[in-house]
């Protein structure tokens, strides 16, 4: 990549991924060593990719938070999550009906729209579905292991319909990914052409109401998909806030002076850094495509966690939303904006991607590059670290 001295500055400060996908072609990971990017946070999404983030983060081991100040650093926050695309294969266990005891057929029935009634070859490449309660445990055990590691990709999605085919057994594919260079890591659509289904939002918020809550126990940020379904990770939220909302100024000084104890009874509560929480403390919307609008609501002071909105090139900066993200960047504070390249593959073109919105985003801004870029670095810090 031909730098300018602009760009060189940006560089050495320092750019950080928001949300990236290196392990959809692990053959790739080996290049983030050789990249310009200083540090990637790795979502996972499905049940192929889990292991193949804890394999990158173990690579590029991320032990304490000043290590990424060093120019020559490189290093991988992993994120643990299920993406809303892969949600009918999860089957909400928790309640009274154990796992091993659920019917294949009559659960992809109640998850699906419409009803794959009839639709017997589609039924027959159905894998059993996977139980929540389970994953759940060891995604609290990688969150364990991973004392920085994010809760992501989570989230919902009213447009996806699922493809056609069969699934492979997680062992399979380690060894798979092993063996073959720049293969994609199975599970995903991969050109497959699609079926008429998809999976209804009930089920799609069960499964990401739970892993929120899991975020919030760990006190953990997360990482949020949403395609047309921005009012209804609003309310799920809001939902998961309710009786926690920070008091607005007015609320504050009556409470001030009404009564001193009370004040305190206040302090200790913020204080309290490691007591679980109903709701994961920081929020990223990743690609974030809502209305400016709605900016607002995710801002408003008695929002409890803090909530951040990542930009891609991709997503953001394809032909029929690019005027959108220039209002939405416009609007949202300086503090609360992320990048990301949302790419499925580390090296130079996740750098490149890296380096051309944040370039856009100091065009939109009126921020000098290096100033931008130490901006961009201070806010990643605060939504991954608090
Ligand atoms: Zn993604």
């Amino acid at each position: 990549m031909e730098l300018n001295e602009d760009e060189k500055a940006m560089w050495d400060v320092g750019v950080f991924d928001a949300h990236c996908h290196p392990t959809d072609i692990m053959a790739s990971v080996q290049d983030i060593a050789k990249m310009h990017a200083r540090v990637l946070t790795v979502m996972a999404t499905r049940r192929e990719d889990q292991p193949l983030v804890v394999d990158s983060a173990k690579k590029y081991l991320l032990e304490d938070k000043v290590q990424y100040d060093s120019e020559n650093y490189r290093g991988v926050v992993p994120a643990f999550g299920w993406h809303p695309w892969f949600s009918h294969q999860m089957v909400d266990d928790r309640g009274a009906q154990p796992h091993d005891q659920i019917d294949i057929i009559s659960h992809y029935k109640s998850v699906l729209i419409p009803q794959p009634d009839g639709d017997d070859e589609f039924l027959r490449s159905i894998p059993k579905p996977l139980s929540l309660s389970h994953y759940l445990q060891a995604t609290a055990q990688r969150l364990e292991q991973f004392p920085f590691a994010l809760v992501g990709e989570i989230g919902l999605d009213r447009a996806f319909r699922l493809p056609k085919g069969e699934f492979l057994n997680p062992d399979e594919v380690l060894e798979k990914t092993k063996s073959t260079v720049q293969e994609h890591t199975p599970g995903s659509r991969e050109g497959r052409p699609l079926t008429p289904y998809r999976v209804n939002l009930e089920h799609q918020k069960a499964i990401l109401k739970a892993q929120l809550q899991l975020a919030g126990k760990y006190r953990r940020p997360v990482s949020v998909h949403s395609v047309q379904t921005h009012g209804v990770v609003f309310d799920l939220l809001s939902e998961l806030w309710e009786g926690h909302e920070r008091l607005s100024k007015r609320q504050r000084k009556r409470r001030q002076s009404n009564s001193n104890t009370e004040a305190k009874s206040d302090v200790m509560e913020v204080d309290d850094a490691e007591k679980p929480l109903p709701y994961p403390p920081r929020i990223c919307m990743h690609s974030y495509s809502g209305p400016p609008e709605a900016l607002k609501q995710y801002l408003g002071n008695t929002v409890p966690a803090d909530v951040y909105f990542s930009f891609s090139i991709c997503i953001n900066f394809s032909t029929p939303a690019a005027a959108k993200a220039e209002t939405v960047i416009r609007a949202v504070p300086a503090e609360r904006i992320l990048v990301e390249s949302d790419l499925h593959c580390a090296g130079d073109r996740m750098d490149q991607l890296l380096k051309e919105i944040v370039v856009k985003i100091c065009e939109i801004r009126g921020w000098g590059l290096e100033e931008g870029a130490r901006q961009l670095k201070q806010n990643w810090e605060k939504f991954v670290f608090g």
